[in-house]
């Protein structure tokens, strides 16, 4: 027979969901990170990580943004993080202290690893811990397929839970009910070519898509290029986020066969996204 503490049958967002009911989040839109900092008796820190982090810490010259030390019970996170990736940061962190199968030890986060698609496995469930406490787990769900897939949803969420447009764009899509894909494009570096003034090329960086979409259609996009029109629209200056252009756009599956989506694309003056959902008749 094996013995198992009952501690560890706890699922991560069943922990997600008692962290924010004791932290008293149930009444707030957006999670406040120092509430549950108290309940958890965890110090957060904030110092420029550049001059006072000792060399030993860095790894491969990469900057670290966060960190913890499981037995000091501290947080600290870079002076330089702004708002939003700041309070991502200290939620990530609240997760390696919190999830019971991760090492009671340093954690010294970077940029890579809270990224969307870090392959290190303690980095990926810190990233979705984290993202539970951010959306309040299912609330976001229940909300999010309340509203129409559109960049004014984005737009209207992530100020309500504070939270990046892309992630919030990327859970919008990813606990959808309905079938949505969500491409991000990222501007290629075309400094190398010989033209100064020569348009700027958005390519796909990376596609998330709902599970009705991926039975439906397919799981990812080979390769995808903002169409030039497009981009000198959404990328106006002064242009909101919230503002998405409407086109149809043709995408050619495994088979080679062509499929008619509905593409909105909108812009937040880092990337440019595209929801595709079928073709309205
Ligand atoms: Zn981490």
């Amino acid at each position: 027979m094996e013995f198992k503490a009952s501690y560890l049958e706890i699922e991560p967002h069943e922990l997600a969901h008692y962290l924010l009911r004791e932290s008293g989040q149930q009444g707030r839109d957006a999670v406040n990170p120092p509430d549950i900092l108290k309940v958890l008796r965890l110090q957060h820190v904030t110092f420029d990580f550049k001059v006072e982090l000792p060399h030993e810490i860095r790894e491969e010259g990469v900057l670290p943004r966060a960190l913890l030390c499981f037995d000091e019970r501290l947080v600290a996170t870079d002076l330089s993080l702004r708002r939003k990736r700041a309070r991502f940061s200290v939620l990530h962190e609240i997760a390696h202290y919190v999830l019971p199968n991760h090492q009671h030890a340093l954690y010294v986060c970077d940029d890579r690893g809270m990224g969307p698609w870090t392959r290190l496995r303690f980095e990926r469930e810190a990233n979705e811990f984290a993202a539970d406490l951010l959306f309040h787990g299912d609330r976001f769900t229940l909300e999010t397929n309340s509203h129409v897939i559109s960049a004014a949803t984005v737009k209207l969420l992530a100020e309500k839970y504070r939270a990046s447009y892309e992630a919030t764009a990327r859970r919008l899509v990813e606990r959808n009910f309905r079938p949505c894909m969500l491409i991000i494009f990222e501007k290629k570096d075309r400094r190398a070519q010989i033209s100064v003034d020569i348009e700027a090329v958005w390519t796909k960086k990376y596609t998330v898509a709902s599970a009705p979409f991926k039975a439906a259609y397919f799981a990812d996009i080979q390769s995808a290029v903002v169409p030039a029109e497009v981009v000198a629209v959404v990328t106006t200056p002064g242009r909101d986020v919230g503002e998405g252009y409407g086109c149809r756009v043709t995408v050619r599956d495994q088979t080679d066969e062509r499929r008619l989506f509905d593409g909105e694309f909108f812009y937040n003056r880092h990337n440019v996204f595209c929801f595709l959902s079928p073709p309205k008749k």
